[in-house]
């Protein structure tokens, strides 16, 4: 019998990548890949594919290779969109370069790379027509880098109600699984003042704008290591001041002001708890102005920090093959920011771990991908998978 490990070919992850690359999808602008992502499926002979229409952006693929039994799935998963083309790029970022070990391209590294790891395993799969025990879904989402629609529509879907565990590629180092991320939240401070005209005596009125830039000057002030620590994986909280807005050129004393914060948060830590620590805060502030606190406001729900057990299935079998593909031991480590992973853990219930191929200038002008990571990481997908899910 063929080591099914045998059939993953540099050459093809290469020729997947580019393929991924050279077709944009922009976030917004994902249906010509989604479309292709469908057509190529149909040719590996898959007939269990769905479309999910996502609200403003291309379409959501689910699609999965049918298990011998109802017993517990597991999900590979990418996003299909990258972010715009930024300043400073060298070469045509829709055409792909390959210069020495490096690939570069939009979005070759986030993560159309790691797209193509998980196509290449899959396709060893089929070309092996090995019988696995569970249902392995592919899950190849839109929106991904704006509000996560394309997940909560999978999540919505109940398509994967039997899946139990996922990984995902986002860019990691070598040998760094991510079993955790932090989660985001952004709040949104109204200060509300008393106007009076400018000419006045100040202390008659109440200025929400000299309000806010002293709050936001309190704000930016607070260490992060009182913003939450997790000792275990060395990593605290955040937090970003990243709007003020009031005012106007009128004569009168600003009656209201704005102030956005991005707040990143560890395991533990949630919206309420954070909203609690920024009253303490806006108290111990010299301001006069009232201050109401909301947070986010957004089409899907923000998500939230996580943390897997290093003793999960999904943790020890990821590592176990890191171990044995890399011939060093995983280092764990919690993320520093959210992405689909993060909705499908807290919100899809679906444990859901990140360990990508190795690249640079991620989300950046010239990113690009380490080549020689290709077929390591898609061997790691594939024992990965074939241990969870087993050969009936
Ligand atoms: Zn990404």
């Amino acid at each position: 019998m063929t080591n099914i490990t045998s059939l993953i070919k540099q050459d093809r992850l290469l020729h997947l990548t580019k393929t991924l690359v050279e077709i944009p999808s922009v976030t917004g602008q994902e249906q010509p890949l989604a479309d292709w992502i469908c057509d190529y499926l149909k040719s590996l002979g898959l007939d269990n594919i769905t479309r999910l229409p996502v609200e403003e952006t291309g379409e959501t693929i689910v699609a999965w290779l049918e298990g011998a039994q109802e017993v517990p799935g597991m999900m590979l998963l990418f996003h299909l969109d990258t972010f715009d083309v930024c300043d400073g790029w060298d070469t045509d970022p829709f055409k792909t370069l390959l210069e020495g070990n490096k690939l570069f391209g939009l979005g070759v590294h986030d993560m159309k790379g790691g797209g193509a790891c998980i196509l290449g395993a899959m396709e060893a799969i089929v070309q092996s027509k090995i019988q696995l025990g569970g249902h392995l879904y592919i899950v190849a989402t839109t929106d991904e880098e704006n509000w996560s629609r394309g997940a909560h529509e999978v999540i919505k879907s109940g398509l994967l109600n039997r899946c139990i565990c996922g990984l995902n590629p986002e860019p990691t180092a070598r040998g760094e699984v991510r079993i955790g991320q932090r989660g985001r939240h952004v709040f949104h401070l109204t200060l509300k003042g008393k106007t009076i005209q400018a000419s006045y005596d100040h202390d008659d009125g109440i200025n929400a704008v000299v309000d806010a830039a002293k709050l936001v000057t309190a704000l930016d002030g607070i260490p992060c290591n009182e913003l939450g620590v997790n000792e275990a994986y060395n990593i605290t909280g955040n937090l970003a001041v990243t709007s003020i807005q009031g005012g106007s050129t009128m004569i009168l004393i600003p009656e209201r002001a704005h102030v956005y914060l991005d707040r990143h948060t560890i395991p533990g830590q949630t919206a309420e708890t954070e909203a609690e620590f920024l009253r303490a805060i806006i108290e111990q502030t010299d301001i006069k102005s009232t201050v109401q606190i909301e947070w986010d406001d957004r089409p899907t729900p923000a998500p939230t920090a996580y943390l897997i057990s290093e003793d999960a299935m999904i943790v020890r079998e990821v590592s176990r093959q890191i171990l044995s593909e890399l011939n060093e031991p995983p280092t764990y480590v919690i993320g520093r920011s959210v992405n689909d992973a993060s909705h499908f853990t807290v919100y899809g219930g679906i444990p859901t771990v990140l360990y990508g191929p190795q690249g640079g200038n991620t989300c950046k002008a010239n990113e690009y991908l380490e080549v020689d990571s290709l077929v390591p990481t898609a061997r790691i997908y594939l024992n990965t998978v074939l241990n969870i899910l087993g050969k009936s």
